[in-house]
């Protein structure tokens, strides 16, 4: 997978160097290019923001830089899809990712629907905002998508960003030893995983349940399915709502 991100604070992405992404980056299953978006303008003061049209507080980013680095990034090879002659992108054009807290919330579907693209740009916006046209001139030759992450208001897209990659690369095939735990872990199959425990067995007067320590595979797979579904109910009785009854067997329902 390639990933561009295109933002005033290039900073803020050296943690893609660590870690698991860090790896992934260095065994070639992800690569990433991180650009200043001030590397577009032409002025001396290296402008990338202006007043808003209409009034109000703050400023807007102006459309002129990210205008320029997408036309670098992703070269228009056709004429603009607008008017009635229109027609849909096809799923090979890259995925340009705005985060924004007017977009649509970002959860693990989404996750798994980037994973399976080749190309991801992602788009930081500060201030106020991005101007408006940016995207409407950017959905031409690449498939945008206005994402939030959660119903409150951040400084800038570029914590957005890193969330959004560290969910989307941990998905990659390859990057994440056991792919088990990808589908027993919360989230995977509409429900919140289950308590865990590690060694020592007791710990200031704390046991580690009996169950699993058994041994008995079943009762453990059994006790996991309950405390999956009793913490779900109290933390997000709303995912349970939406559980699907056929979903739920007989054992769910004795619990
Ligand atoms: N004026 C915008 C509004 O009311 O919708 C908020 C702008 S916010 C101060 C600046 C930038 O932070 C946004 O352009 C976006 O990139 C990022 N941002 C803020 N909150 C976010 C959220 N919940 N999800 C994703 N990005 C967010």
């Amino acid at each position: 997978m390639r990933v561009d991100v295109l933002t005033i604070f290039p900073d803020y992405f050296a943690p893609l160097e660590l870690s698991l992404i860090g790896k992934a980056r260095t065994t070639g299953l992800l690569d990433v290019g991180v650009h200043d978006l001030r590397q577009w303008t032409h002025d001396v003061h290296r402008t990338v923001d202006d007043t808003p049209y209409g009034g109000g507080p703050g400023m807007v980013m102006r459309p002129e830089p990210w205008g320029a680095a997408f036309d670098e990034l992703v070269p228009p090879d056709r004429p603009p899809l607008t008017g009635p002659e229109s027609v849909p992108l096809d799923d090979r054009a890259p995925v340009l990712i705005v985060p924004t807290p007017a977009g649509q919330r970002f959860d693990q579907a989404m996750a798994h629907a980037f994973a399976g693209e080749r190309r991801l740009i992602f788009a930081c916006g500060r201030y106020e905002g991005i101007d408006q046209r940016v995207l409407e001139e950017a959905a031409t030759r690449m498939r945008v998508r206005e994402v939030s992450l959660g119903d409150y208001v951040l400084f800038g897209g570029e914590v957005a960003v890193l969330v959004m990659l560290e969910a989307v690369v941990r998905l990659l095939p390859g990057v994440i030893g056991n792919a088990e735990s990808l589908t027993e872990e919360s989230h995977a199959n509409g429900l919140l995983e289950a308590p865990l425990y590690t060694k020592p067995a007791v710990w200031r007067g704390r046991e580690v349940p009996e169950v699993l320590r058994s041994g008995d595979h079943g009762r453990i797979a059994r006790w996991r399915r309950a405390q999956s579904l009793l913490r779900t109910a109290a933390q997000r009785p709303d995912m349970l709502a939406s559980t699907a009854p056929e979903t739920l067997d007989k054992h769910d329902v004795a619990t």
